[in-house]
């Protein structure tokens, strides 16, 4: 159930005669942010600048009808997840059957009955509330709250076609804990999950752009992807957080040198085309981690392929 402190969820309605769903709209609105679309162009326009949360989509449409704007819906990665509801006056029921077969998660005939729409609606959003809960826990990381290795690789991969989309340069960083196994040894493994959790926060807190994306990817590893940053730009954006890390001033007795903890990085820069892997990012920057830890820790290299 949506509580009272919950925004209210987003329902887009679509079709090209508002005045057929005035009522409808009316009484949705005390309970959901409610938009309205008079064109499949439109509908899909604003879904993509503002996702919502369900689609009440009409069928019988000029231009663009509704199985068209659904079938588009549905080849979007970023949009195909979002419940759609046909609602429509082609009222048979092999319309109905047939209209299932886009995908959608219901078929209302009109005429409407209100009290039933409404139900319908609240159980499809309810549903999508759980989806959306279950893929957020299935992306974060449970100790340190910020993204997981899974989340990453998603991530990653996404990036990665923009960035070959566009020609733009996109960087990756790796960092490792220094001396963490001494850490452990030395304070006890509750302290080590403390420490893994502030040095998360601290990679959190130093990234600025939107798309910047920081994620613990094994047990005192974490990865830092940044799209459109060229090698200067992620140089020095590297430097930062490896610099913000020493400066959370953790102590840490047994680590040589600084007396606290600190950590190493390999960062890679390429501009992808066709003929890089993606793979080969990640060893670039796994070969420049190895060789910041062999040159004495406490420092970043990186290197573009
Ligand atoms: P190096 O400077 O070469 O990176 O040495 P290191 O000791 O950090 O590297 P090593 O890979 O030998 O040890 C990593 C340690 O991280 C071992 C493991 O016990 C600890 N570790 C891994 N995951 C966790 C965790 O979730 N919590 C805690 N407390 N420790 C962890
Ligand atoms: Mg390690
Ligand atoms: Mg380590």
């Amino acid at each position: 159930m949506l509580t009272a402190h919950d925004t209210k969820a987003r329902v887009l309605i679509v079709d090209d005669v508002p005045a057929n769903c005035r009522v409808l709209m009316e009484s949705l609105k005390s309970d959901y942010e409610v938009e309205f679309a008079t064109s499949g162009k439109q509908a899909l326009e604003m879904v993509i600048v503002n996702q919502p949360d369900l689609i009440l989509l009409d069928i019988m449409m000029p231009e663009m009808d509704g199985y068209e704007v659904c079938s588009r819906l549905k080849q979007d990665v970023t949009l195909q997840d979002i419940p759609v509801i046909f609602f429509t006056a082609k009222n048979s029921r092999e319309d109905e059957a047939k209209g299932f077969e886009w995908g959608v998660v219901d078929y209302i005939a009109k005429p409407f009955y209100i009290p039933a729409v409404k139900a319908r609606i609240r159980s499809h959003l309810e549903q999508k509330k759980k989806r959306d809960l279950l893929i957020k826990l299935a992306s974060v990381d449970p100790l340190t709250g910020i993204p997981n290795r899974r989340h990453f690789t998603d991530v990653f991969e996404v990036e990665w076609r923009r960035a070959k989309r566009g020609g733009a340069a996109i960087s990756l960083m790796l960092l490792d804990v220094d001396y963490f196994k001494q850490y452990n040894d030395t304070y006890g493994h509750s302290a080590g999950d403390e420490c893994l959790k502030r040095i998360a926060q601290s990679l959190h807190h130093s990234l600025r752009r939107p798309g910047d994306c920081a994620a613990r990817i094994g047990g005192e590893e974490f990865a830092i992807l940044l799209p459109e940053t060229d090698a200067l730009g992620a140089a020095i954006i590297a430097d930062r957080i490896r610099h913000d890390v020493e400066a959370l001033d953790i102590p840490h007795s047994a680590a040589e040198g600084s007396g606290r903890v600190t950590i190493s990085a390999g960062v890679a820069t390429c501009t992808p085309t066709e003929e890089i892997e993606r793979q080969a990012l990640l060893n670039a920057a796994d070969e420049m981690l190895y060789q910041a830890k062999e040159r004495g820790r406490n420092q970043v290299l990186g290197r573009e392929i």
